[in-house]
């Protein structure tokens, strides 16, 4: 599974249409203090299911929602769509008839988030097993957020297992398991 475009719309300063290419290999993002390089690794972790406000530097969940400046109102709704080329049918059963995948995920005023798959509407959960199965998802210790190597330092044992669970790759057991253990 690779990642190939990263779109946002009115997600937190990237309130214009802005699409991200994602080529092979290593690719750096360069710009001023304040220009938007950490939103883009939060729109990355928003639209693989993030469920933590504050992981994206916010206190509620429509925070990520382009809050307006001066010059321009504030929006609706916030949009992120990721492409990923599925060629190596990583993805899970359902999803592996198709060589490329968009997955978006819209949050609205008021009305919570929605996610789609190519298209087809799905749950937070799916999204969020389509990537763990992958090997990554929101909570990837791939992801590296400021201070959190401090956090990871000082944290809990149970909080640390989390973390080599990830990088073991049995995350997405778990929460099968877990919803199973629901029903
Ligand atoms: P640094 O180099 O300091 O780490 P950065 O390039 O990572 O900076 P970000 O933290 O991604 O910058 O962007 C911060 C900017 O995003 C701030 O100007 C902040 O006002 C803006 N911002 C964050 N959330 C929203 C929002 N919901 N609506 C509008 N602007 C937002
Ligand atoms: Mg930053």
């Amino acid at each position: 599974m690779k990642f190939t475009t990263l779109k946002l719309v009115g997600f937190k300063s990237f309130v214009d249409p802005t699409e991200l290419r994602i080529d092979p290999g290593l690719t750096g993002v360069i710009g001023p203090n304040g220009c938007g390089k950490s939103n883009l690794l939060e729109a990355l972790r928003w639209v693989m299911g993030a469920t933590s406000a504050k992981s994206l530097r916010g206190s509620g969940m429509e925070d990520v929602i382009f809050s307006g400046t001066d010059a321009r109102p504030s929006r609706e709704r916030a949009e992120v769509t990721l492409g990923i080329d599925n060629s190596d049918r990583t993805a899970p059963p359902r999803f592996n008839d198709h060589v490329s995948l968009d997955v978006i995920r819209r949050i609205t005023r008021g009305a919570g988030s929605a996610y789609k798959v190519n298209g087809e509407d799905v749950r937070a959960k799916d999204v969020q097993l389509l990537f763990a199965d992958a090997g990554t998802g929101a909570n990837s210790p791939a992801l590296v957020r400021q201070g959190q190597i401090n956090e990871l330092i000082a944290a809990k044992p149970e909080n640390r297992r989390r973390v080599l669970e990830e990088a073991a790759g049995v995350s997405g057991l778990r929460a099968r398991r877990h919803e199973s253990e629901l029903r």
